[in-house]
């Protein structure tokens, strides 16, 4: 009898092993490819069941990256973005040509909080070349009145653009959400099912993982928070979305023990301090999302939330704050695990 029993078990187990085997073998084996890019670590994962499919996928995957990275790069003199900085006018490629669409939509969505014509600010701290310093007001007085994205001159029908004297531009805040897209969808019209592009912290996936489930991520804790310090905010599932973190952590300097980081308020060209540490954005448009987290983090809690209302079927948020308080939207409430308190940000219809 009890001989039976373990035929019995053996029997099972050994069925689970081999269904097990033939699930894994069907939704193929991962492979990973991490390389230096757009001043950061590019993390692509994907899966897939042939391995010369899956290595020529991923580099496909690095080469459509460093396509864009010499396309957009403000410190590269021969990018598409230098050239019109520097000569004014020219008739841009459609990468350049969508950026400018969707970094115009993003300024008007957040009044302004998003402006790609923050550059020579971004210069005057050194933010361009690691020559960090605080800059003299009188500067940035003056480099301000160039500051206004609206006095760009965009030719749509003949992808036409002209910056008036003073104006020059940089897509920073929104190139590697729009890369992350463009390589989505490189890696959909080859036929991978599932991947998850890192890109220096940018997460953007392509389906569910290989078992059908959502992808698990992490969102880091910001690391210039005062009070106690977690390992991370929370954790995140997503399918068919990117998950964008910004956050002044990321990149700062000191100076006479003051911090001073890359994110800069448009209106006043000092770093942004809205009260906001941490600020992710949710969505199936990775533009968007990159956009919408830098401006966000420009724009503080309450304005966030207004911009959040208005386009609210199209992203989700994660905010923290320099008080340690933690909101995240209605559609999140079931996607973020967290061992902080929080609060639900509901959208004014529904709360009523
Ligand atoms: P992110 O890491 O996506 O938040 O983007 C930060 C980068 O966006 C900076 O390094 C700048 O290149 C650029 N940037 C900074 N402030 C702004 C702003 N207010 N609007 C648009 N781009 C910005
Ligand atoms: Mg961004």
């Amino acid at each position: 009898m009890e001989k039976k029993k373990l035929t019995a078990c053996a029997i099972v187990i050994g069925c689970f092993l081999l269904f097990g085997v033939l699930v894994s073998a069907n939704q193929g084996k991962k492979y990973e490819k991490q390389f230096f890019a757009m001043d950061t670590i590019m993390n692509l994962k994907i899966y897939d069941k042939n391995k010369k499919h899956a290595i020529k996928m991923l580099s496909a995957a690095q080469s459509e990256i460093e396509r864009l990275d010499q396309l957009l790069s403000t410190g590269n003199s021969e990018s598409e973005v230098s050239r019109l900085n520097r000569e004014k006018t020219l008739t841009v490629s459609s990468d350049c040509h969508f950026l400018m669409c969707k970094s115009s939509e993003i300024h008007q969505m957040t009044q302004g909080a998003f402006d790609i014509t923050v550059y020579p600010v971004m210069k005057a701290w050194g933010f361009a070349d690691a020559s960090y310093h605080v800059p003299d007001q009188e500067l940035l007085r003056e480099l301000l009145q160039h500051v206004n994205m609206s006095d760009i001159t965009f030719d749509l029908q003949n992808s036409y653009i002209a910056l008036p004297d003073g104006v020059m531009i940089d897509f920073g805040g929104i190139a590697k959400g729009y890369t992350s897209a463009c390589v989505i969808s490189l890696l959909k019209s080859q036929g991978v099912e599932h991947a998850l592009l890192d890109l220096g912290g940018n997460i953007h996936a392509l389906g569910t993982k290989p078992d059908g489930r959502s992808w698990s991520v992490a969102i880091r804790f910001p690391q210039d928070y005062q009070g106690e310090k977690q390992d991370y905010l929370g954790i995140l599932e997503i399918s068919d979305q990117a998950a964008i973190t910004s956050g002044g952590y990321e990149r700062y300097f000191e100076e006479n023990g003051v911090r001073y980081h890359h994110i800069i308020d448009p209106h006043t060209g000092m770093p942004a301090q809205s009260g906001l540490l941490s600020v992710t954005i949710v969505s199936e448009d990775s533009a968007l999302a990159d956009g919408l987290s830098t401006s966000c983090y420009v724009a503080g809690v309450e304005e966030a939330i207004r911009i959040w209302e208005s386009r609210k079927t199209d992203f989700d948020m994660i905010l923290f704050t320099e008080t340690g308080d933690l909101y995240i939207t209605k559609g999140l409430e079931d996607l973020f695990r967290t061992e902080l308190d929080f609060k639900v940000i509901q959208s004014v219809d529904e709360a009523n």
